[in-house]
């Protein structure tokens, strides 16, 4: 018996496909939408046969339409990586704004429950430490990073306007840095590129002198806390990440000792705007929805290292020739 249906966008990216897979574990059936455009099917491959799971090549900024009830519509369909958002500006800003409005219009149409992946990026270089759901934010939104930042603040702002306009039954999570497996290894990101390089016997790149923090939560413990915001009836914004603070020059050294690699580290420049500092305050998600994380950094990377080390082909998967006859069509 399903508990109900689910739309996924962006159902076959890294975050996506691990949200699938656990909505499937509790009994939903899973329609996933995505484009391919930084994600692929090889992510959903072992989904693929499953019974309740259906993956569809749909680009939400197009018209979607879906048939048959839908309970729920997560979107999770962005460009997420700075690389990625900084070579794909438009496509951006497109699935955040555009997309966003589909994917409400979706839900409308339904009597869905909306739940929005935002991001902590929402609140820019802060200046308050750490940053609770009530700051606002200091974001550049003339620079590079704006496309990714503003485009998240604007689909923010277009879900709580469809939850006060239309009534629809909206979520917003705010999502911290999030690693494990199925990270594209070229993907910009700095524990993928850690991990990468030091099992490759490569440098490790820090940028600026790598005292710039970064709060860093296993996607196991991410996915968790998104079905607990699910499960509730609270609007949010609620952030979702780990406190585990860390500095990204500790995090090289710890990634390289947990790969038992010999490489150096060096030093490049900082990217544009690149943030200061950053720590999700997680009161709300614990006193709210009794959700705090679980798995022990040290334990997660170990896992994500071994996931990488498992799957020395993984290149690039964005980009990659469409497998259609891996995708159900309807
Ligand atoms: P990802 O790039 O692996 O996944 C995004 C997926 O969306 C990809 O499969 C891509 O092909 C798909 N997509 C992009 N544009 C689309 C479109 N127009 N139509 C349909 N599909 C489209 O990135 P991720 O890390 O899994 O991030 C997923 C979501 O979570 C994003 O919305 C991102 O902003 C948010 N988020 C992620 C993190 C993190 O640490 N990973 C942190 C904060 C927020």
């Amino acid at each position: 018996m399903s508990v109900g249906r689910a739309v996924v966008t962006g159902g076959a990216g890294f975050l996506g496909s691990h949200l699938c897979e656990r909505l499937l574990d509790s009994g939903w059936e899973v329609l996933a939408l995505d484009n391919f455009l930084t994600g692929g099917p090889v992510n959903v491959q072992h989904l693929l046969g499953q019974d309740g799971f259906r993956l569809l090549r749909a680009d939400i900024t197009d018209y979607v339409h879906v048939a048959g009830p839908v309970d729920a519509v997560l979107h999770f369909a962005s460009p997420a990586s700075p690389i990625d958002y900084l070579q794909l500006p438009i496509a951006t800003m497109k699935v955040g704004s555009i997309g966003t409005l589909h994917a409400l219009g979706l839900a409308k149409e339904k009597g869905a429950r909306f739940l929005l992946a935002s991001t902590s990026e929402t609140y820019g270089d802060p200046q308050v430490h750490p940053q609770p759901e009530t700051y606002w934010g200091n974001v550049n939104p003339v620079g590079p990073r704006g496309v990714y930042d503003e485009a998240k603040r604007f689909a923010e702002a277009l879900t709580m306007a469809y939850r006060r306009a239309h009534g629809v039954d909206t979520a917003i999570v705010r999502i911290f840095n999030t690693f494990g497996p199925r990270m594209r290894p070229n993907d910009g990101r700095a524990i993928p590129t850690f991990v990468r390089q030091a099992l490759h016997g490569e440098p490790l790149t820090v940028a600026g002198d790598g005292s710039q923090t970064r709060s860093i939560c296993y996607v196991d413990d991410l996915v968790e806390g998104i079905l607990a915001l699910l499960r509730s009836d609270l609007p949010g914004p609620v952030n979702i990440g780990n406190p585990h603070e860390i500095s990204v020059l500790d995090l090289a050294k710890w990634i390289r000792d947990l790969s038992g690699s010999k490489s150096s580290i060096t030093f490049v420049p900082r990217p544009q705007d690149d943030p200061e500092i950053r720590q999700p305050d997680i009161t709300q998600a614990q006193r709210l929805l009794g959700w705090s994380p679980q798995v022990p950094i040290e334990e997660a990377l170990k896992q994500t290292i071994a996931w990488f080390r498992e799957h020395p082909d993984i290149t690039e998967i964005a980009g990659e020739p469409l497998a259609e006859d891996l995708v159900n069509h309807p």
